[in-house]
């Protein structure tokens, strides 16, 4: 069978590269410009804000706009969706002696946790692994969270510009200067429509990349400036629904075994949570490694089964589904970050630079911790008399000093040693976790998750039928996402449109929100590639599978509020 890596997108990293091209005056010039209102991005705004508050002379000679972020959701929250428990030291850095944790809307602490192996209709509760105990976290929607944090940017100072998407890298005399916007009111062929607004350079002294996962840009960047990792970048799939329910869910559930499978040669890694959201609703996820073997693997329908087991059926019962959504998660950890976290006039934080534990699921405090620290160099850079390139690369020794850093190299390892099965790799990441990262297991390369070599069960045969009660079908979760995504629109995926049968099978079931269907047998061993561009939630599993992700115009795609 094939391997999806054998047929590449028809994409260039470089293409996203520019010099800029608006004559001088036109040129929108800002101090610092971010990209993304995700946890990371509007913790380094508001990071900025505070500095410049408090040396207003630096404010005064940036200018009109010292600090201004690019989001390319209807709103900052739009794209947001996460678990979410979320470990609280970074927030509480953030606004130390500004504003209470405690004063920030969430679902309060986590009270207790309980962790089940599961078969088809049994669940054996065991003690929590360490690396899932969650003692002293809370629980957030972290779309709620990001419209919170905008808030507060936008009373800092920055000027946020949503429906906005970073489409190029501007470099000059090998310098990132800022980003180029992309088209708005273009046909599917790329006409020009009525309604149509050319994208703008946006010119900028320093660019700080929080894209998130399969950051467009920081992808674009880590090519052009020679930035990858050690490893190759490794991601996960996590689909996840919010449900109103009748009794409330007092503590957080996490769930391993059943309906993945044990065995080594699927490489089904993953598992489960159930979070409650206050006391009549909860988030029930379900989150798998995508070096997956599996053509008819669907994330989507996993979830769909995982309802239909007696103890989450339970939790369930009586309630109604509010809202879905999905997103990878980079999970190659430690050894698969950037060589170097800054380029010059550049930073990259968050999962865009893949700061994600994902033993512990946990990403949200590395990414508003790195956000605050990537503010803190690039107001640095901006000192009368700073050598910018200095400034800059305090940046990497912030983040190599911080807790972002030794955390992740505790579980180096961690996504790695799951490719030795289920029980041998939960042992080892629970041993790591316990010794604090002192067990040395040599070197463990990763893979790139479209070089996974395909294999076909009937895994669907497994997948129960939507009842539109408890059981839902691709198209009514997309619907479930608010995802208002033009059909006319120029195609933003790039795959390649003719392909063996099973890479093409392997995209249809992948993808959560029915975006790819096999069309026609071509008669030369491929198939025709049919695509619906715009059911695209923007989850990102595709650049992970085979093909490429790029930004729709802004404003397009999900419109989360409660994930
Ligand atoms: C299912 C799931 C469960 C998770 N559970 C947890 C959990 O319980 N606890 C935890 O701590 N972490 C969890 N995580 C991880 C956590 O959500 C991430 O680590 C965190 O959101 C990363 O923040 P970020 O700011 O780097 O990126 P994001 O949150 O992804 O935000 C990036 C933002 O940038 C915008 N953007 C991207 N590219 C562009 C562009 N080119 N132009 C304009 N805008 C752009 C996006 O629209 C988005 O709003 C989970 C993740 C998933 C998917
Ligand atoms: S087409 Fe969109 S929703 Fe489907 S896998 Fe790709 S990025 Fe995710």
């Amino acid at each position: 069978m094939s391997r999806p890596s054998d047929f590449p997108p028809p994409y260039a990293p470089s293409d996203y590269v520019a010099e800029p091209s608006d004559p001088e005056g036109e040129q929108i010039e800002v101090g610092i410009l971010i990209v993304g209102a995700g946890p990371a991005g509007l913790a380094c705004a508001i990071r900025l804000g505070q500095l410049l508050e408090e040396h207003p002379g630096v404010a005064e000679r940036l200018g009109e706009v010292p600090v201004a972020l690019v989001e390319k959701g209807k709103q900052p929250g739009s794209h947001l969706l996460s678990g979410a428990v979320v470990n609280p030291r970074s927030l509480r850095r953030l606004f130390r002696g500004r504003l209470r944790f405690e004063d920030i809307p969430s679902y309060g602490p986590v009270h207790g946790e309980a962790v089940y192996l599961l078969t088809k209709r049994a669940a054996l509760r065991i003690p929590p692994p360490p690396p899932m105990r969650n003692h002293g976290n809370s629980i957030f929607s972290l779309s709620q969270l990001g419209r919170f944090l905008a808030d507060r940017a936008e009373e800092g100072g920055t000027m946020i510009l949503p429906e906005t998407a970073a489409e190029k890298l501007l470099v000059s005399h090998g310098r990132v200067v800022g980003v180029r916007t992309g088209d708005k009111g273009r046909g599917r062929e790329g006409e020009q429509l009525g309604n149509f607004e050319p994208g703008a350079d946006l010119v900028a002294s320093v660019t700080v990349l929080a894209e998130g996962t399969q950051g467009h840009l920081t992808g674009v960047a880590l090519d052009r400036f020679g930035l990858a990792g050690e490893d190759p970048q490794v991601w996960e799939l996590g689909v996840k629904e919010v449900w109103k329910v009748a009794k409330p869910l007092r503590h957080v559930v996490h769930t391993m075994g059943w309906p993945l499978r044990l065995g080594t040669k699927y490489r089904e890694f993953g598992g489960s949570f159930v979070y409650p959201m206050g006391d009549d609703m909860l988030t029930i996820g379900m989150v798998v490694g995508l070096d997956y073997r599996d053509v008819e693997l669907s994330v989507h329908d996993l979830l769909q089964e995982l309802k239909t087991h007696p103890r989450i059926r339970k939790l369930l019962a009586g309630g109604e589904r509010v809202a879905w959504g999905a997103k990878t998660i980079p999970s190659g950890g430690f050894h698969s970050l950037p060589s170097r976290l800054h380029a010059p006039g550049l930073l990259l934080c968050g999962d865009g630079a893949g700061m994600v534990n994902i033993a512990r699921l946990k990403g949200v405090h590395y990414a508003i911790e790195s956000g605050r620290l990537a503010a803190e160099a690039a107001f640095g850079a901006l000192q009368p008399g700073a050598t910018p390139a200095t400034a800059l690369a305090s940046y990497d020794a912030a983040v190599r000093e911080s807790f972002i850093w030794s955390d992740l190299y505790e579980v180096r390892n961690m996504r790695q040693v799951f490719g030795r099965g289920f029980l041998v790799g939960g042992a080892l990441a629970s041993a790591m976790t316990v010794s604090k990262g002192r067990i040395e297991l040599g070197a463990l390369q990763a893979e790139p998750d479209a070089e996974a070599p395909l294999l076909r069960s009937d895994q669907t045969s497994s997948y129960p039928a939507a009842d539109g009660e408890l059981t839902f079908d691709k198209l009514s979760s997309v619907f479930a996402s608010g995802n208002k995504t033009r059909d006319d629109q120029p195609d933003h995926i790039r795959i390649q449109s003719r392909v063996p049968r099973d890479v093409a099978e392997l995209w249809a079931h992948m993808c959560p929100a029915q975006v790819y269907e096999v069309g026609d047998d071509l008669g030369d061993g491929t198939v025709e590639v049919r695509t619906s561009p715009s059911n695209c939630v923007q989850c990102g599993a595709i650049s992970a599978k085979g093909g490429r992700l790029t930004p729709p115009e802004g404003g397009s795609g999900p419109e989360y509020t409660l994930t």
